[in-house]
């Protein structure tokens, strides 16, 4: 187990896995593809069928059809289910609900880092006070708040490390809560097949199963200088560790890149007739940005047309900023201007619109007592755990 020199407080991390992400947020959407097999595909245009699926459903999944298959096999699987629906990806939604989850984990600890569009860490070492039955309580709630504000079931992991943490949500899935504390490390490990250990790829699997190494309990106890001289000085060693559950990689906290939200609109536009719609995205942006002492350089809008095609247009400002004003303006501006040119429009009227800010500038120095001040922002345990309702 790790344990923090200063105050020897046991290292605590949650991993996060948004469940199917893509499928399941198509599900949402239209509920009545909940029982059939749901298959979101990258249709890479060339022909009809050509392209990879990108994301299965747990119907599609039983049946056969995986992540990263040829969508023309995936079509043969599924033959004999006429009610299969092929699904293009959707991106910009998809985008706009991570967004909008990362926001919620990233509030319950500042050790936060987002991984992927739909898996984060969180170290919650501190929150909790190295208590792992503070860790799952929190974890219980936060998966009630996802289901709440989005309808989405996601997979937690709790472990001592990283490795332990995604291998605990992993072993969850779906819509699991596994917690792995560090006394059950071993036997969790041992209990489980070669192929599951993250880190170990196929070929890796494959070599080592030729060395005589089955299991994730054979790999922990093989000879070192043999693991060297196979995969490396480096590698070799490594291999052995994360056998045996040690992994010190930090939970790294990454600037956010952009802040974005978009929406559906109440009625197709043709005209900028949805001004008053944009104003609670204006309010929210403002919000994000000064929460997270960001100011921001670069102001975009995106619109999705009926047909599905997705146009962006943005202005760099002279002074980043966070004030709504100049959001607001900035963004009305952009909106006005592209309903101005009838080329805009070939595409059919416009059915979702958003706005988006880049370019973002941390203000201020951050000295000790600024990181003292924006960690006072985060949430501390005693506020999540006795805030009913939202969480
Ligand atoms: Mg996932």
């Amino acid at each position: 187990m790790s344990i923090d020199n200063k105050t020897a407080m046991q290292r605590i991390v949650m991993a996060v896995d948004l469940d199917y992400f893509f499928a399941q947020l198509e599900e949402i959407r239209r509920p009545e593809l909940k029982q059939r097999p749901v298959v979101v595909c990258v249709f890479s245009g060339r022909t009809e069928t050509s392209g990879a699926v990108s994301t299965a459903n747990y119907v599609a999944r039983r049946l056969g059809v995986k992540s990263g298959i040829p969508i023309v096999l995936a079509k043969k699987v599924l033959a004999g289910h006429p009610e299969s629906v092929f699904l293009p990806v959707d991106h910009p939604h998809y985008d706009t609900v991570s967004e909008r989850i990362m926001q919620i984990l990233s509030s319950i600890s500042p050790q936060f880092e987002q991984v992927s569009i739909d898996e984060a860490f969180l170290d919650v070492s501190s929150t909790v006070r190295g208590k792992f039955d503070a860790a799952t309580e929190i974890a219980q709630k936060l998966k009630a708040e996802i289901i709440q504000e989005e309808k989405l079931t996601c997979s937690i992991g709790i472990g001592p490390n990283k490795l332990i943490a995604k291998m605990a949500a992993d072993h969850g899935k779906p819509n699991g809560l596994f917690v792995v504390p560090p006394e059950n490390v071993g036997s969790f490990l041992n209990d489980q097949p070669l192929s599951k250990l993250i880190g170990i790829g196929t070929k890796t699997e494959k070599k080592m199963e030729d060395l005589g190494i089955k299991t994730i309990h054979d790999l922990s106890k093989f000879d070192t200088d043999v693991l060297a001289r196979e995969f490396g000085k480096n590698l070799g060693p490594h291999f052995k560790r994360i056998a045996k559950g040690i992994d010190d990689d930090p939970v790294i906290t990454r600037q956010v890149e952009q802040i974005g939200r978009i929406i559906t609109l109440k009625n197709d536009a043709s005209s900028f007739s949805f001004e008053d719609e944009m104003i609670p995205l204006y309010l929210d942006i403002a919000d994000r940005l000064s929460a997270q002492k960001l100011k921001a350089k670069v102001m975009g809008i995106i619109v999705i047309t009926s047909q599905l095609k997705i146009k962006n247009r943005a202005n760099t400002l002279d002074i980043p900023t966070d004030s709504v004003d100049i959001i607001s303006k900035t963004a009305n501006c952009l909106f006005q201007q592209f309903f101005k040119n009838d080329e805009n429009l070939q595409e059919g009227k416009i059915r979702r619109a958003g706005v988006k800010v880049s370019g973002l500038e941390r203000y201020g120095e951050i000295d000790e007592k600024e990181r003292g001040k924006s960690e006072a922002q985060i949430r501390t345990l005693t506020d999540f755990l006795q805030t009913d309702g939202s969480f």
